[in-house]
């Protein structure tokens, strides 16, 4: 559909002149042309909540002292990865705070038994935060495959005031140094944080496509009440729905998760995300109990299942859908046209 590079204000022009509805409807039967009706599988394991840093908007910030703080070992990591590895998942997402006392070696001896675990088959995604260019090149060189790190807002000084002085520049580094060391890039951002102006929203949108990402998840901002960013204004889904859409009309091969916090504010949010192009579901492998100390946001669903009915109840609303659930690895098919070319 964009054949010409296109700014923001074009962007916006094309969104206000279709309905939401419209604008869905567009990038579902895109994201069918291109991955089927297929959502892939990834699982996720939320390994440590203990986080160095301060973003106003999260709920394990370093400085909410009413998290109760948990670390998964290596060990507690394997086993989870064995377990979904026999109901059949071929992706891993370890994700968690900047945690100060797990080096890049730890990380890195992870992910090597990781990849032995699952004889060399099973992809993995981290998901660390800000490292340096040499631990992303050690992490990639102990067999990581893929790296999630959203940019959060394209507002330069947003960003730096919401990430409690990290600038942007810092971020845009990383994905830079992420991309040069070949790895899956994903991005991505939250819809509503507050100071996100109409142009934002749209910028948001474009440096998505700027980034040629290979992977994108986008969510809305949950207020928590234990941050700075508290308030009680409802977030709104359809703010995301539409960013969603866009994403996915600029970047028909990107990897795109109907993420947990949309299912977090509406009961069939992660629905409605795979009819607008999203086409990834990542049911949470992590136990209860650091699940329940996960709370980047008030709401969160799913803290009761395991891995196993977790799957059984994603495949039954897929299908519902009329889509099916796949255990691929499904990697990114823009990184696979990089290597060709
Ligand atoms: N620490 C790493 C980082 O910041 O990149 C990875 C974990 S971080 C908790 C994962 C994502 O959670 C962030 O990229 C952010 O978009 C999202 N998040 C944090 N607080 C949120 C909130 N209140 N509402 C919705 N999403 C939130
Ligand atoms: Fe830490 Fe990530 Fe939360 Fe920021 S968003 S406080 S880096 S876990």
């Amino acid at each position: 559909m964009w054949g010409a590079p296109m700014n923001s204000a074009d962007l916006r022009a094309f969104a206000e002149g279709r309905t939401l509805d419209a604008l869905r409807g567009e990038a579902n039967a895109l994201c069918e042309s291109v991955w089927g009706k297929r959502v892939f599988v990834r699982g996720l394991i939320e390994f440590s909540n203990h986080c160095a840093r301060n973003c106003l908007y999260c709920g394990i910030r370093g400085a909410n002292t009413r998290v109760s703080r948990y670390r998964l070992s290596s060990d507690e990591i394997v086993e989870i990865v064995r377990e979904g590895f026999r109901l059949g998942i071929r992706t891993f997402v370890l994700q968690g705070g900047e945690d100060p006392f797990l080096s890049v070696l730890d990380h890195c001896r992870t992910v090597e038994r990781i990849k032995d675990a699952t004889e060399g088959t099973a992809a993995i995604t981290l998901s660390l935060g800000i490292r340096s260019r040499s631990e992303y090149a050690a992490l990639k060189a102990a067999g990581a495959d893929r790296y999630l790190l959203r940019f959060e807002t394209s507002d330069e000084t947003l960003h730096t005031r919401l990430r409690d002085g990290v600038p942007f520049a810092a971020r845009r580094r990383a994905l830079d140094d992420l991309k040069e060391l070949d790895y899956e890039v994903g991005s991505g951002f939250m819809t509503g944080l507050p100071g996100e102006t109409e142009e934002t929203f749209y910028e948001n949108v474009r440096l998505c496509k700027t980034l040629e990402l290979d992977m994108v998840g986008i969510g809305p901002f949950i207020p928590h009440p234990d941050t700075p960013l508290w308030s009680d204004a409802p977030p709104s889904l359809e703010r995301t729905l539409r960013a969603v859409a866009l994403v996915r009309l600029l970047l028909p091969m990107a990897n795109m998760p109907a993420t947990t916090a949309a299912g977090s504010i509406d009961p069939l949010g992660r629905e409605k995300m795979l009819l607008s192009g999203a086409n990834v579901l990542m049911p949470n492998l992590s136990p209860s109990e650091a699940k329940r100390h996960y709370l980047l946001y008030p709401g969160k669903v799913c803290l009761d299942e395991d891995g196993s009915s977790c799957l059984k109840c994603l495949r039954a609303r897929v299908l519902r859908l009329g889509k099916e659930l796949v255990f691929d690895r499904g990697d990114s098919r823009s990184a696979a046209l990089r290597h060709v070319g």
